[in-house]
């Protein structure tokens, strides 16, 4: 009987999934990809087939005196894939979680240990880690015993020297944990998997990957390791992004509380929640939205944007000793030509010729975008995560080792 993988990421209030089919010798085929969104209020199931087509929209019913947690959510997803099994039985569910700390450094099967330790990491996450959790408890709760396996965004930079992770803070601290662990590990894995195909020999070469999403990182990789990144000990550093500041004088944090008087949830919330796109813009913390608007605010928004995408460039081409290669990825970088042609106009001084009608081309799957003569050579590259979260699983489940996947 064929065996079937389900794949979580699991947010605040949605639940993005992917259905695979786990074939032994056939490898791994999506067959279905969704969301249940409107968890704790009115949660609603969406679900489409692989090509698009949708196959499922439906409110999920929730009892008259509902958990409002995820558990009725799952109940009714696992029906759906029960009435669409085709004779495949779920052989486990891999996760994304965020923060692997300094224990975790490849996918585990998750037991009540392992969750009562990567609980006490949600600190260092606030915004994903509780999600990622809570999604494996109600699924423990609805479906006992079912394999789950923690894959983590931590992971691949494990690979860094220790000059790329460290903090100048006193030994102590830096033996405690307080170090650089670098996030959208799972992201970065999956294009240092598809890079040899479309690269050829510049693949192992000095490459950057522009993670441009919701949040925001990136990532300077040889010989497709990851040897810098711009997020730091948690998903706050580095990048602007949609609601979250990137990287700040640690002494506005001070002022903040000591200077202002502002509690650490308030500073929390304004640092995670308040501040981005959205502080900036006063619009909205939605690229589509703050590119749409005229607002002075939102072109200054834009303007940040960018330019901390061109430092941090620099300094991770400063990292590799050069740059043969440029790749953009997720929301904003694979379907944002704007932010993309001005990242690399600021980045001529490295040797960035973009084709502008490549560029500006609709298109989509992974397009070189830059001239011949380009002395860097810059992809746009679809992410896949989920794809990446359902091969860890399946090799834990077949109790394969599989430390920083690199085959095409
Ligand atoms: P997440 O980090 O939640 O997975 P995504 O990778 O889906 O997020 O990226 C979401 C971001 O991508 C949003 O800011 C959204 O506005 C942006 N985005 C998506 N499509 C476009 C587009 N055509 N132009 C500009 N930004 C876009």
């Amino acid at each position: 009987m064929n065996t079937s993988l389900l794949v979580i990421n699991s947010g605040s209030s949605s639940v993005k999934f992917a259905v695979y089919d786990a074939a032994l010798d056939a490898g791994l085929t999506r067959i279905a990809n969704g969301m249940i969104e409107g968890i704790g209020a009115q949660p609603r199931l969406r679900v489409w087939g692989p090509d698009g087509a949708a196959l499922e929209d439906r409110r999920i019913r929730v009892s008259a005196n509902p958990v409002h947690g995820p558990e009725e959510a799952f109940e009714q997803l696992f029906d759906w894939l029960g009435q669409h099994a085709n004779g495949r039985t779920l052989g486990a569910v891999g996760h994304r979680v965020v923060h692997g700390g300094e224990a975790f450094t490849r996918p585990v099967r998750v037991t009540p240990a392992i969750l009562a330790q990567l609980e006490g990491l949600s600190a260092l996450a606030p915004l994903h880690q509780p999600h990622n959790l809570s999604a494996i408890r109600a699924i423990d709760v609805v479906l006992p015993g079912l394999p789950q396996v923690a894959c983590f965004d931590t992971e691949f930079h494990t690979t860094q020297p220790w000059v790329a992770q460290a903090f100048a803070l006193p030994r102590h601290i830096t033996q405690a944990g307080v170090k650089r662990y670098g996030f959208h590990g799972l992201s970065y894995e999956y294009i240092a998997s598809a890079l040899p195909p479309h690269l050829g020999a510049a693949a192992n070469g000095r490459v950057v990957v522009a993670h441009l999403g919701n949040g925001a990182s990136m990532c300077a990789l040889r010989e497709r390791k990851s040897v810098a990144t711009t997020m730091g000990f948690t998903a706050l550093d580095g990048l602007m992004m949609g609601s979250r500041c990137g990287s700040l004088d640690p002494g506005v944090v001070l002022h903040l509380m000591s200077g202002l008087g502002m509690t650490v949830q308030a500073v929390e919330k304004l640092l995670y929640e308040q501040s981005g796109l959205l502080g900036v813009s006063r619009v909205s913390g939605d690229m589509r939205t703050v590119q749409a608007s005229d607002t002075p605010d939102a072109q200054q928004a834009v303007e940040l944007y960018v330019y901390r995408i061109a430092q941090e460039l620099g300094s991770l081409a400063a990292s590799l000793g050069g740059l043969d290669a440029l790749v953009f990825t997720a929301g904003i970088g694979e379907n944002s030509a704007m932010i993309r042609q001005r990242v690399c106009q600021d980045a001529g001084w490295l040797g960035v010729v973009l084709d502008e009608d490549a560029n500006e081309a609709p298109a989509s799957g992974a397009r070189c975008i830059s001239q011949p003569g380009s002395r860097v050579a810059v992809w746009v590259m679809p992410t896949n995560e989920e794809l990446m979260i359902a091969r860890h699983t399946q090799a834990v489940l077949q109790g394969q080792v599989m430390h920083n996947w690199r085959e095409g």
